[in-house]
């Protein structure tokens, strides 16, 4: 029975183009809803100006289509939603679930803190500007079953600390704009890569402030380069290869456990999507975090 209450989303940030770590994250997102009749959404995260590169949101759009990923619904993006990240900050202000923080980034460099050690959490120090808004972080457990990687318990306010909603060179932060999209554009599961396992407790806590619903997750291994570092635009992954996809659509289903017929390496592509979505099984995909790979495609 095609499940149509199912709805999925890759979300890419534009930083740069698309590498077989994205693909890989865009491949298991897809196949997670289309192999039970599910939609697929895409969202451009676009709202961190500073590391965007100029064309990568229609590199990347022309590169899914390539690959031959089919979206449901119109592209969305993020930095067109600037007044509802901004009403969400307002009622977080309102509802005192907030706090400006006057820190500077060599203040929290100095104290030696990942964690933020909630100095604003109870007022600016006299002289202080407020810079950035930070979530009260309750003491409570977070519990979830990650579909993947199996119970996720964290205890964020010792773990996690107040962490930054909206930044202070004044653009909204990943874990409230991503958050919020992601309960209110009504999506029923994420999957994506586990370099992003911790931001997911931090993004229930922003959604039950909100009172908004949380999404189930799945979070796949990411895959790493021979030096043992994640694939990213940042590290200079090599950009995947319009022109073949076959191949590297291939690698990326053996990657997440799938394991596609060796002829198909020379299908169409079509032929390869037909095959992944009418085998995909999340449940072979490794409950491991990361897993290197000698030879990219
Ligand atoms: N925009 C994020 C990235 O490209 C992914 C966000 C997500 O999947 O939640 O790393």
């Amino acid at each position: 029975m095609p499940d149509t209450r199912y709805r999925g989303r890759f979300a890419p940030s534009p930083t740069g183009p698309l590498h077989l770590g994205s693909l890989i994250a865009a491949t298991a997102s897809y196949l997670q809803a289309r192999h039970q009749g599910g939609e697929w959404w895409v969202r451009i995260e676009d709202i961190d100006p500073p590391r965007e590169v100029a064309g990568a949101s229609d590199m990347i759009l022309r590169t899914l289509e390539a690959f031959g990923f089919e979206w449901d619904g119109p592209v969305s993006y993020q930095s067109c939603q600037q007044d509802r990240y901004r009403a969400a900050l307002a009622q977080l202000q309102r509802e005192n679930r907030v706090y400006a923080c006057g820190c500077s980034r060599k203040d929290l460099a100095t104290a030696g803190n990942y964690i933020y050690p909630g100095t604003c959490r109870e007022g600016l120090a006299p002289g202080r500007q407020p810079r950035s808004w930070r979530l009260r972080v309750p003491e409570q457990v977070d519990e979830y079953v990650d579909a993947i990687q199996g119970l996720q318990r964290t205890e964020p306010a010792t773990e996690l600390g107040d962490f930054v909603l909206w930044r202070a060179d004044g653009y909204v932060a990943y874990q409230l704009a991503t958050a919020l999209d992601d309960a209110e554009q009504g999506m029923t599961e994420v999957v994506r890569g586990a370099d992003l396992l911790d931001s997911t407790p931090r993004q229930r806590l922003v959604q039950q402030a909100l009172g908004l619903p949380s999404p189930a997750y799945a979070h796949h291994p990411v895959v790493t380069g021979a030096n043992g570092y994640k694939l990213s635009k940042q590290n200079r992954a090599p950009p995947l290869d319009s022109h073949k996809p076959t191949p590297q659509l291939h690698a990326a289903l053996r990657f997440l456990g799938q394991a596609p017929p060796m002829p198909l390496q020379q299908a169409h592509v079509d032929e390869l999507w037909a095959w992944a979505r009418a085998n995909w099984d999340l449940q072979r995909i490794p409950a491991i975090l990361s897993r290197q790979i000698e030879k990219l495609p």
